[in-house]
């Protein structure tokens, strides 16, 4: 019997999966589909430098068909309004860069050092059902047929949530219920020097665009949109993403020779909460936790993040029988998870957006925000007050207007309707 099987071989499952076996566990890990492979998520948070450290990972990145990510830069649809953030405005130099991946190739890396760390890795292996009722044991069945048991079973199954569909208390976040629809392009230009790797989110009416620069010739561009709005529009994914850039100044602007060099994929309802993320032989890790909108690039950085305290708390449960380290598991990523909900679910308002793209320095509002996209979120205290003196400046806004100039809200482009 394995002390503990790993259900997924994203970031969340190779990065638990490579620091249990470290710790000289026995880890087994089962994951359905063969790498390298296609996913979604591909510009990375500098906070997530001290786990590639450790993970002796930094090096390969810097070596591997990656992009250096200095910062990320917001602006409307209309090109009027715009703020670049940059990650040495304030943080300590070992968070100044991160990195845009090619997804297919960053998951493979990782999945690739588990085995290396000593995992037994299997792939096109699906788990089918888990049986939790034993609080001392797991019990696997899988698409080959085995039946496997461990004394703790991860779940980092992504968004399918394995074990979480099961237990129940799932539920999506209502206010966020959007689709997204993207592919990766050639020929679009970037700005000059560092600021060619930055994020650009562009701000519409209804709607946001991302672009990432991937490699050095490839950008992904994806619309992220309300799923109303998609169901009432009645046109194709191609469709709409192709007319909503051209009908968007500050993006057709760039993609005037761009060429679309990928199918159209879309992801929907992609925000749900989890409301219990532990018990006595598991524990649920990555996106199988819990995701929100990908408006910050969060998700890889706390899938990893997780699967990091993860590690630590089913090691320690395994070797005292206590689930403390466990439930602390539980607080801190909810923690992580509310801070960002907090930030996204406002950032589709007017008035935190007009606060948030102009920044005023007597308000110290960068090293805030600039904290917030790097992903400072899993400390304790601190940030705390520095947070809520942010959302006091952007109830000012909304009743008073006094803290930023206003955004003319009605004259920025949206998304395309027939
Ligand atoms: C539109 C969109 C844009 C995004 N953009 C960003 C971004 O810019 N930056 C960022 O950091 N994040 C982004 N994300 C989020 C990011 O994609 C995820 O948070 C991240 O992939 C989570 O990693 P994970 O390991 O938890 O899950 P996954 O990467 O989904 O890995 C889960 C793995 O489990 C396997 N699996 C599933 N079911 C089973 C099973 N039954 N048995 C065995 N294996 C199984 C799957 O094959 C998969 O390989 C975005 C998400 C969306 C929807």
């Amino acid at each position: 019997m394995n002390d503990v099987i790993v259900i997924g071989g994203g970031p969340a499952g190779s990065t638990a999966a490579t620091l249990l076996a470290r710790r000289g566990l026995s880890v087994l890990l089962l994951e359905r589909d063969r790498f390298p492979r296609f996913q979604i998520g591909e510009s990375l948070l500098p906070y997530n430098n001290d786990l590639f450290d450790r993970l002796g990972l930094s090096e390969k990145l810097q070596a591997g068909d990656f992009f250096p990510k200095y910062g990320a830069e917001f602006v409307t649809g209309d090109g009027t309004i715009g703020y670049t953030f940059r990650f040495d405005q304030n943080l300590a130099e070992q968070y100044h860069r991160s990195f845009q991946v090619k997804r297919s190739e960053f998951d493979h890396l990782l999945l690739r050092n588990a085995a290396q760390s000593g995992v037994e890795v299997r792939e096109e292996t699906s788990v089918t059902a888990v049986q939790l009722d034993d609080p001392n044991r797991a019990v696997i069945e899988t698409s080959t047929g085995e039946r496997l048991e461990a004394r703790f079973v991860i779940d980092a199954s992504g968004h399918g949530a394995l074990i979480g569909n099961r237990i129940g208390g799932k539920s999506n976040v209502e206010s966020l219920k959007k689709v997204a629809f993207f592919a990766h392009y050639r020929n679009v230009p970037r700005p000059p020097g560092r600021d060619a790797g930055n994020t650009l989110i562009v701000v519409l009416r209804d709607a946001w665009f991302w672009m990432i620069p991937i490699t050095e010739e490839l950008m992904s561009v994806g619309l992220v949109v309300d799923r109303e709005h998609v169901k009432s529009c009645g046109m194709s994914p191609e469709e709409l993403l192709a007319r909503t850039i051209a009908e968007t100044p500050y993006v057709a602007n760039r993609m005037n020779a761009a060429e679309r060099v990928t199918q159209v994929y879309a992801r929907k309802d992609f925000s749900y909460a989890m409301e219990r993320m532990v018990g006595r032989n598991f524990a649920l890790i990555g996106d199988a936790a819990g995701f929100i909108d990908p408006i910050f690039s969060t998700g890889v950085f706390i899938a990893m993040k997780s699967a990091d305290l993860a590690a630590a708390a089913v090691e320690q449960r395994l070797r005292s029988g206590s689930m403390r380290f466990l439930r602390n598991y539980e607080r801190s990523v909810k923690g992580a998870l509310h801070k960002y909900f907090r930030f996204i679910s406002n950032f589709y308002r007017r008035e935190f957006l007009e606060v948030f793209m102009q920044p005023r320095p007597k308000f110290g509002l960068v090293p805030v925000i600039v904290g917030v996209l790097a992903g400072n979120v899993f400390a304790e205290r601190g940030d705390r007050l520095k947070l809520d003196l942010f959302f006091a400046l952007v109830a000012v806004q909304k009743h008073l207007g006094l803290i930023a100039p206003r955004i003319e809200w009605e004259r920025l482009p949206a998304a395309a309707s027939v």
